[in-house]
């Protein structure tokens, strides 16, 4: 009786091991998936859409809980997704790992969890559970993943952007040296296909004026349109170009919520730049984020997947006429079968 216990006990703990063993292949196959993919860089690179975090599930698809936002930096890094500033986007200056697709994380209208600082021990630091801490930490933990993401600023919410401990000085100096980006999402975040072309170029330059009394000389490169809406079609421009009074401002890009439409890459023919999609930081419909991490999965050959050299761009012989090869001149072409 004793001896076949011990048999049984025996069979039992190989069982176990040979179901670890299982696992780990198959975690293991899971993840060199994401590494072995071939470089593709005309696929799409995700622009992503975030406002705030609730510390309790929300009921709505603009407000995330702290517990979805980490699921999601998780979810990211799994897939193979790695973080990347606008900035090394829209200068052809992508420098994550060969294998693994880079993505842009925005944060509209300044609120308080999606950045902020707090007092600790006298000094100001990083609120904790905000959107910056949360990356700021998952990258320690996770080497390669990344700290960046435009933050869009507007006085949406009646209060300063990022309200909380610190001078606007301290908060806007203390992202930005963090590696962060700032963008414009109009000062009084109206609806623009109400305003004339004077009021929104006012809007647009109401926040150039609120970046420049902390952070003068920074160049805002982007701005995200207020509620996706956009303004009358004989002065859309306005969102890119524009003057009032003695401050003038000119960016590269302005973005609209939805991925169709377009492509994120400056050098792709189908880029448009006046309106670049943007996909919502939702798991909950088709075209948010989880909508397109699955699908990207299913349809690998639609994601940008790096060479691993930021100076040459690998294109697949299939995709080389969509490149729009004046916009990539500072680089080497390498054009693959
Ligand atoms: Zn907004």
């Amino acid at each position: 009786m004793r001896i076949s216990e011990k048999h049984y006990g025996k069979t039992a703990v190989l069982k176990i091991i040979y179901a670890l063993f299982l696992t780990f292949l198959l975690v293991f196959a899971a993840k060199t998936a994401v590494y072995s993919l071939e470089p593709n860089e005309m696929g799409e690179i995700m622009i992503v859409m975030y406002h705030g975090l609730r510390p309790y599930p929300p009921k709505e698809n603009y407000l995330c809980s702290i517990s979805d936002f980490k699921s999601d930096m998780q979810m990211l890094y799994d897939n193979g997704y790695r973080l990347i500033s606008l900035a090394d986007l829209l200068d052809n200056n992508i420098k994550v790992e060969k294998g693994c697709t880079p993505i842009v994380l925005t944060f509209d209208d300044g609120y308080s969890t999606a950045f902020s600082l707090e007092e600790k021990n006298g000094k100001l630091v990083t609120a904790a559970d905000c959107c910056v801490d949360i990356i700021n930490k998952f990258n320690e933990t996770h080497p390669g993943f990344g700290r960046a993401g435009v933050f869009y600023i507007c006085d949406y919410q009646g209060q300063e952007p990022f309200y909380g401990a610190g001078t606007m000085k301290q908060r806007l100096t203390a992202l930005v040296e963090m590696g962060y980006e700032l963008g414009n999402h109009t000062g009084s975040h109206s609806y623009l296909n109400k305003l004339n072309k004077e009021s929104i170029m006012k809007d647009m330059t109401d926040v150039e004026k609120l970046v420049a009394d902390s952070l003068p000389g920074y160049k805002m490169r982007s701005a995200a349109y207020p509620y996706g809406s956009v303004p009358n079609k004989s002065y859309q421009d306005v969102m890119l170009k524009g003057k009032f009074g003695e401050i003038e401002y000119e960016y590269d890009v302005a973005f609209r919520e939805k991925m169709v439409g377009g492509s994120t890459l400056p050098y792709s023919v189908e880029h448009n730049k006046l309106f670049a999609p943007r996909v919502r930081g939702s798991n909950n419909a088709v075209w948010d984020l989880g909508w397109y991490v699955r699908h990207y999965d299913k349809n690998p050959d639609e994601r940008f997947v790096s060479d691993g050299e930021p100076d040459v761009i690998t294109v697949p012989a299939r995709y080389a006429q969509k490149l729009d090869v004046w916009k990539c001149l500072n680089k080497t072409l390498k054009i693959v079968e």
